[in-house]
């Protein structure tokens, strides 16, 4: 049997990729949360239940029904089997909807991820536990394998070969696989305008190498040509905070997005203003930075970047308020807390983890006319669905002034169809869009083919 494909989340959407590859044994692609549907059906009040959680999300088409495949506690008894349906799963990158659900699979089937993905997921689950989900509970026998650029490893009788990419996680790879009948690659998310395009460059020159012949490629902006890059945002950032004189400058940036955070500090130097981080930004440099890594980590050492101390429960600053890894947090590493901030405005950049945090700074007060800078690039996450109109009125209450500055974490689709034409595939499938005929259109006169995957339904590769 030669190699089959079948996109069952991540075919005309954004995000929830779960791609199987099938020649002799089976192995996911990333196996993420496709938010469009579960927000059809649910939300923080609507929940699946927690008995019942696959059959919930089953019945609702949120995961695909295959036997074998799913945790047996809480799935239909028509889904149980003997055997497990994967031999592996594979996670591309630390963001939901590419790892979201994996908590959901049967612990006898293998998860891959890269080193600093799983430091960065198992800080993540610290921070906001995903109790029903979660892909690291203590008592489970669940394998979880690491992997670096370098690395080679076999799963179902195919042979991985994990590359580093540059989008707006650290840690993010592109997969090279070689099937026994052809060798394809998927990119993940990738873009070619971050910080870090040298490591897309290394996957795509690494796709050319092995000579790839099918593409597994995201399109989450297929249609836009834009390209504005973290310069970009540095300077835009520099334009309104060099403007704010005494006022105070709150920043909202994605708790896992290192490179908007590195661009904060960063205009925080260029101001002479200090960066007030918040616990979970300090969290997940702490645990980048004490893993062994190959990612530059500011360091919390020097006093240079502090972590703002926020009032919780009793608003005493009473350590009891705090979970155990903030109040670990507030004794290891230099502190600021709100009454500094209030009369020393213009001395501070406060760094908020989500747009939600803004309640803060009804205490802070900012001076009229403080900027509110919205810097979250991914509209894909969990954490950043938010209700916008809310956190408007709250801006106006405040009379704060609103700024949305970002760069994308995704290639444009001038980058994609470059980066296509640079590997020269003899087919493409686009996932992670909702645009997949763009490709088509253009790719008309190229020799690489385009098939349009539809949820489900496999596609023969080799
Ligand atoms: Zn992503």
């Amino acid at each position: 049997m030669g190699l089959r494909a079948t996109v069952y989340g991540g075919a005309g959407r954004i995000g929830g990729n779960k791609i199987l590859l099938e020649e002799g044994g089976r192995v996911f692609l990333d196996f993420g949360v496709d938010f469009s549907a579960r927000n059809a059906y649910f939300s923080m009040f609507l929940r699946p239940r927690s008995f019942s959680l696959v059959e919930d999300y089953v019945l609702t088409g949120v995961i695909p029904a295959l036997k074998g495949l799913y945790g047996e506690e809480t799935a239909p008894t028509y889904l149980h089997s003997k055997t497990p349906f994967a031999d592996a799963v594979i996670i591309s990158h630390a963001h939901l909807d590419h790892y979201g659900h994996a908590g959901l699979l049967r612990p006898d089937i293998p998860v891959y991820m890269g080193e600093g993905t799983k430091v960065l997921l198992e800080a993540r689950e610290e921070v906001r536990p995903n109790r029903n989900e979660s892909l690291f509970e203590e008592d489970s026998e669940r394998e979880i394998h690491v992997f670096r650029t370098g690395d080679v490893f076999e799963a179902a009788g195919m042979k991985f070969k994990p590359v580093h990419v540059d989008h707006s996680v650290p840690a993010s790879y592109g997969l090279i696989v070689e099937a026994g009948s052809g060798v394809l690659a998927y990119t993940g998310d990738i873009r070619a305008h971050g910080p870090r395009k040298d490591m897309t460059q290394d996957f795509v020159e690494a796709c050319v190498k092995e000579g790839v012949e099918t593409l597994v490629v995201e399109g989450t902006r297929i249609d836009e040509t834009e390209n504005r890059s973290e310069d970009d945002v540095r300077a835009g950032m520099n334009a309104v905070v060099g403007k704010a004189g005494d006022r105070l400058v709150s920043v909202v940036v994605g708790m896992m997005d290192f490179d908007r955070l590195r661009t904060v500090l960063q205009v925080a130097e260029d101001n002479d203003r200090l960066p007030a981080i918040s616990l979970h930004h300090a969290h997940i440099l702490n645990k980048l930075g004490g893993a062994n890594l190959r990612i530059k980590v500011p360091s919390m050492r020097d006093d240079k970047i502090l972590v703002y101390l926020e009032r919780r429960g009793s608003g005493t600053y009473a350590k009891s308020d705090y979970q155990k890894w903030m109040a670990a947090l507030a004794e290891s590493s230099p502190t600021v807390k709100e009454e500094e901030v209030r009369t020393n405005q213009s001395k501070y950049i406060m760094v908020l983890s989500k747009s939600e945090d803004i309640i803060d700074l009804a205490s802070i007060k900012p001076a009229a006319g403080s900027p509110f800078i919205l810097s979250t690039s991914e509209p894909h996450s969990e954490e950043q669905v938010i209700e916008m109109d809310k956190i408007k009125n709250w801006v106006e209450l405040l009379q704060l002034r609103y700024h949305h500055i970002h760069s994308s974490g995704h290639a444009s689709g001038t980058h994609i169809i470059k980066t296509i034409k640079q590997i020269q595939p003899r087919q493409v499938i686009p996932v992670h869009t909702e645009h997949p005929e763009v490709f088509a259109k253009l790719l008309e006169c190229e020799k690489t083919k385009v098939l349009i995957p539809r949820s489900g339904e496999p596609l023969e590769i080799f």
